[in-house]
């Protein structure tokens, strides 16, 4: 297997000077080498195809020894000098100081088609940072990071991306629930790809220890690479940057409200500089439509991480990058007016983002406010989310109120429900809705082309998630690829795929790993 790598992030930046894989407090230094651990059995279970395309690693090459060995720790890739990122982070809003890469080691980088693409194992091994963990993943986790991953991308949301997901042949305890019940689960590598993985809180980690020359190389070299079009090495330079992180990570936000995806663990050491989405933990996807709901059990108490809040949790974390960047910036004002900017342009983005979901081509005042009282009548009775907005394109301009909810019926988890005050909502709804698409000079069957175009007809629900799971358990792998292969074209209509156009199965209502998940993984 040849690869076209091209190491930067090691070769341009401070090393941890102690070579050593004892965990420790990291100073001074943005990463620490690290060898991966030898696995004791790998297998090969699931490979991005279009993943491998992009790195040049064709499909002879995927099928290869060299391929299995590089992508679960077996061998070390020539040249090359793995490493663990130092970072810190906010974890549920308070400072948890040194956290980096407890189970994530960085082979290298490859270049290809002029894109820059970093390599990482996730579950490859203790490292410096791994605390009191063991740098392992499960079967389950990974199986989740690497199915939504990809899926997210094909959904168009700005995500990391997953190469390969194997199991290591060790087996792993884990405590699923935090209740007193460890168990041992199989091991497995994910090999995760992105541009970078730096993170809010590489940054926050220098300036939690006041380190201002180390958090300026570290800036430096991302606006170098990952922001060619800031010049870098001044404060203007540094106030751009902070402004273009903002933008992407408004961006990635919008793009999960729109689909219904809940990230669940949104500390700032889980937050991208590149504005991607980050660490497929305990994430989740909208069934019925729940502002307040979260997938994430050990934040089923305070609910910081539920659908609703993300935006607003977004900027409390920017809040945190732009006190670690004020050591380099030294001027408050930019770094605020960029935070103002954020709550402005996210209503200007919510807007955006209801338009296109109900297919709006003008711009009317109330639209936002159309969308917003959707929002709350959505939540009057259980509602699939991605089910109303794909069916809510077969909407004609000259619908009747009845013949809307036929159309949408499906959606619906009781229909019978919809009586009294709740169809009365509805109604009313409805008829704001229809009288505002009058006023539309696109046809119906135009409209539908692009609403179907935004709101897609398949997601990773939480339960399809689970059902791979249970299958590799047993040793069957077919459902990881099935709805990898669904998941390419969630926008498509797949005849052959209507059983996953469906709403949760009861079954799967309270069921661990469907609707509740926690960060033992
Ligand atoms: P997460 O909740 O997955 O974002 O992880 C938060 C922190 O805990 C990061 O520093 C992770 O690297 C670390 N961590 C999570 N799971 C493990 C594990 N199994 N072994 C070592 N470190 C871990
Ligand atoms: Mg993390």
């Amino acid at each position: 297997m040849k690869l076209n790598t091209n190491d930067t992030f090691n070769k341009e930046l401070p090393a941890d000077k102690n070579k050593n894989n004892t965990r420790r407090q990291v100073l001074e230094a943005c990463y620490s080498y690290v060898t991966p651990k030898i696995p004791g059995n790998p297998e090969l279970l699931h490979v991005s195809i279009e993943m491998a395309d992009a790195l040049g690693i064709s499909k002879e090459d995927v099928n290869s020894e060299d391929f299995l060995k590089v992508f679960t720790g077996a061998k070390v890739l020539e040249g090359s000098e793995p490493f663990s990122m130092c970072y810190g982070g906010h974890q549920f809003g308070n400072w948890a100081g040194q956290l980096g890469d407890g189970r994530a080691i960085n082979l290298t980088e490859v270049v290809h088609n002029d894109k820059r693409w970093a390599l990482q194992l996730k579950g490859a091994g203790e490292t410096p940072y791994s605390r009191s963990a063991d740098g392992l993943a499960v079967l389950r986790s990974s199986i989740r990071e690497h199915l939504c991953s990809e899926a997210m991308f094909h959904l168009g949301v700005p995500t990391t991306r997953s190469l390969s997901l194997s199991l290591s042949g060790d087996q792993v305890l884990r405590d699923v629930m935090y209740n007193g019940n460890p168990a041992y689960e199989k091991g497995a590598i994910v090999c995760r790809v992105a541009p970078s993985f730096i993170r809010f809180g590489n940054f926050q980690i220098f300036a939690s220890r006041n380190d201002k020359v180390n958090l300026q190389k570290l800036t430096d070299y991302t606006i170098k690479h990952f922001f060619p079009e800031i010049n870098g090495g001044t404060k203007e330079c540094y106030i751009q940057f902070f402004n273009a992180v903002l933008d992407n990570t408004l961006e990635m936000v919008i793009d999960w409200q729109r689909v219904g995806f809940v990230h669940g663990v949104m500390n700032t050491d889980n937050m991208s500089i590149l504005g991607l989405t980050i660490d497929y933990g305990p994430y989740g996807w909208l069934e019925g439509y729940e502002n307040d709901w979260t997938p994430n059990t050990t934040d089923s108490g305070q609910r910081r991480y539920r659908f609703g809040n993300q935006p607003s949790v977004a900027l409390w974390n920017l809040y945190q990058l732009a006190n670690a960047l004020f050591l380099i910036v030294e001027d408050v004002k930019p770094l605020e007016e960029a935070l103002e900017r954020y709550k402005i342009e996210f209503v200007e983005a919510k807007t955006e983002m209801a338009r296109a979901k109900l297919g709006l081509q003008l711009k009317e005042k109330e639209d936002l406010a159309l969308f917003e009282s959707l929002e709350e009548t959505l939540q009057l009775t259980e509602t699939d989310m991605t089910m109303f907005f794909r069916l809510l394109s077969n909407i004609a301009k000259n619908e009747t109120a009845e013949n809307f909810i036929e159309k949408t019926k499906k959606a619906f988890y009781k229909p019978e429900e919809l009586t009294g005050d709740a169809l009365h909502n509805w109604n009313v709804w409805i008829a704001k809705y229809l009288k505002r698409l009058k006023n539309e000079t696109q046809l119906d069957q135009e409209r539908k082309i692009v609403m179907d175009d935004v709101n897609p007809k398949y997601v990773l629900r939480n339960y399809m998630a689970q059902l791979a799971i249970d299958a590799a358990d047993k040793g069957d792998y077919s459902i990881i690829e099935e709805l990898y292969q669904l998941l390419k074209q969630p926008y498509l209509e797949q005849v052959e795929n209507e059983k996953w156009f469906a709403k949760r199965p009861e079954w799967a209502r309270h069921k661990v790993g469907c609707s509740m998940l926690s960060c033992s993984s």
